[in-house]
């Protein structure tokens, strides 16, 4: 049966400028109400001792960017952990703590920066810029047709969460670049076959980490893409500088077309 507390299941910190961090979470799935919690992040120094407040956040938001991270000074004492409050009872969950998975690496920090220049530059840019919706894994579960007994979802066409069976469906959006002009045999990843109708590609810089099922929309056009199969990172030193994804394109009568009218986190 449902324990008494929210958990999360995934914390993960990745370099995205020399001074900035971003941290992402999922949360254990659950049957309580996010409504009735409170959440913060925390950072210290050490893995064990020494928290101090970081940031209140929202369980509807995917990610939090500290942008107050000397990254080559500290990084080998950057921890972070997220605090989950009952609000009725006072009690708290406490994350485990996570830190960067690789060390921070200037050659990385700076390919990340030279991409977002050529997809975010207002003259030469090649970019557009979009809505990214994080599918969510995890979480309070839909309260319109998730059944608790049998455990799965119950309608095929549900409008709360849009069939992954959590509320909401999708994380609040995160604003990012997209060029969808792709010239894949331009990019050293031959390898991954042929490109299929050229409409069907973009790449992006590497936030937000994007995963098959994420959707992606185009606010001025009024388009709506759902990533469809792997997506293709190009790293340096085991960071992702780059993701190239594959998209399907869905119709205008589609419900995910109703994440258009979300707001941007
Ligand atoms: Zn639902």
């Amino acid at each position: 049966m449902p324990s008494e507390i929210i958990a999360v299941n995934k914390l993960l910190v990745i370099p995205i400028s020399k001074s900035e961090f971003a941290i992402s979470w999922e949360f254990e799935p659950t049957f309580l109400s996010f409504d009735n919690f409170k959440f913060s992040l925390e950072k210290s120094n050490a893995p064990h001792d020494g928290y101090e407040f970081l940031a209140n956040i929202s369980p509807k938001s995917k990610s939090y960017i500290d942008s107050d991270v000397a990254i080559f000074k500290f990084w080998k004492s950057y921890y972070v952990r997220m605090r989950i409050v009952n609000t009725a009872t006072n009690e708290s969950y406490v994350s485990e703590p996570a830190t960067v998975e690789h060390p921070p690496n200037l050659e990385a920090i700076e390919l990340i920066r030279r991409c977002k220049i050529s997809l975010e530059n207002p003259r030469y840019g090649n970019g557009v810029p979009c809505k990214i919706f994080i599918r969510k894994e995890g979480g309070q579960r839909c309260t319109e047709c998730f059944d608790v007994i049998k455990r799965r979802s119950t309608k095929t066409n549900c409008i709360n969460c849009y069939g992954t069976s959590y509320d909401g469906g999708f994380y609040e959006a995160i604003d990012a670049y997209f060029n969808f002009s792709v010239d894949i045999k331009n990019m050293g990843v031959s390898d991954i076959g042929n490109a299929t109708r050229s409409g069907n590609r973009a790449i992006t810089c590497n936030y937000p980490i994007i995963k098959p099922g994420d959707v992606i929309a185009d606010t001025r056009l009024n388009r709506v893409w759902t990533v469809s199969g792997e997506v293709q990172n190009i790293e340096r030193r085991r960071h992702i500088i780059k993701q190239v994804l594959s998209l399907e394109e869905e119709e205008r009568t589609s419900i995910l077309f109703a994440l258009l009218s979300r707001k941007a986190s």
